[in-house]
């Protein structure tokens, strides 16, 4: 395998840094990284961190890669087409909840929030950063701060529906609407109201299955598109099994790119929780993952 040549890297990415000192930190950190292995290896190292180091790779796509960006980007320049193709024909609906007579309805779209339009990765960094897991409090303080930046493209495809007068609905399993309703102000649409934002148990029988919060649209306006990362943003698919999902997605391929555009989020979803029984131990779920690997050997 060829050498990195550290020489010709540096000058562009770090300037005005010396080769030879680059040299020294690398066997510095070398050596630090040994000492680090050796005291995971004694500390039995398995659970020390392990959900969060999970994240890692996750975060850093999401944060870093151009890759991320120009997926998202290339996602709502698409849904943008969709919507125009929607506009033009009166008999169109993404919603499996729209029931007849919907054509003379005024246009919506419904997204989801969190990894659709808004950018949660700094929580999620900060959990690696810290060597722990998600919990409630952790997240609900995050929420609270209202900081979380709009997804590359997310932004720019809002004003466009606003343009066109496709009022956008946020449906989100969230439950902290001030500030939900705060930082889409601040970073997606200023004049968003809180008709606009439909978050979990804001009404009865608005449980954490979006179905409800679907219908209750449905009644007024024609849905144009959904918008969301995990599929449940799109149909209610409960505790099924990974190849099952797969198979209800093949069942339901005419929307797919055509009326439900999906974000990618690397970090979370049900696809995650398909895989093992709920209540397992953090080294259960572990095992079990690894065991979903397929390695054609
Ligand atoms: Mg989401």
């Amino acid at each position: 395998m060829q050498e990195l040549n550290y020489e010709n890297l540096l000058p562009a990415t770090f300037p005005g840094y010396s080769f030879a000192s680059f040299n020294r930190d690398l066997h510095m950190k070398k050596l630090q990284k040994l000492t680090l292995l050796f005291s995971f290896a004694l500390a039995g190292c398995y659970a020390m961190g392990q959900k969060a180091q999970e994240q890692l790779n996750g975060v850093l796509w999401m944060q870093t890669s151009v890759e991320f960006q120009v997926s998202t980007v290339q996602a709502f320049r698409f849904a943008e087409l969709r919507v125009r193709d929607a506009l033009r024909d009166p008999k169109w609906t993404a919603s499996l909840e729209q029931s007849s007579e919907y054509e003379q309805l005024p246009p919506a779209v419904i997204t989801d929030v969190d990894e659709t339009v808004l950018d949660n990765s700094p929580f999620q960094a900060r959990l690696v950063r810290g060597n722990t897991e998600f919990d409630a409090a952790k997240w609900n303080s995050w929420v609270n701060e209202a900081r979380a930046d709009a997804l590359p493209g997310a932004k720019e495809f809002i004003s466009f529906l606003k343009a066109n007068g496709v009022t956008v609905f946020y449906v989100t399993n969230r439950s902290q609407e001030r500030s939900t309703l705060d930082n889409i102000q601040r970073v997606l649409d200023p004049d968003v109201t809180p008709e606009q934002v439909l978050c979990k148990n804001e009404k009865p029988g608005w449980g954490s299955d979006k179905t409800s919060r679907r219908a209750f649209l449905a009644k007024k306006y024609r849905i144009l598109l959904l918008l969301g990362d995990d599929y449940n943003d799109f149909t209610f698919l409960g505790a099924v099994s990974p190849e099952n999902r797969i198979r209800k997605a093949q069942a339901q391929s005419d929307f797919w790119g055509r009326k439900w555009i999906l974000i990618s989020n690397p970090l979370y979803g049900s696809w995650e929780r398909a895989l093992y029984e709920s209540g397992s131990s953090e080294s259960d779920k572990l095992i079990t993952k690894y065991r979903f690997l397929k390695t054609k050997n």
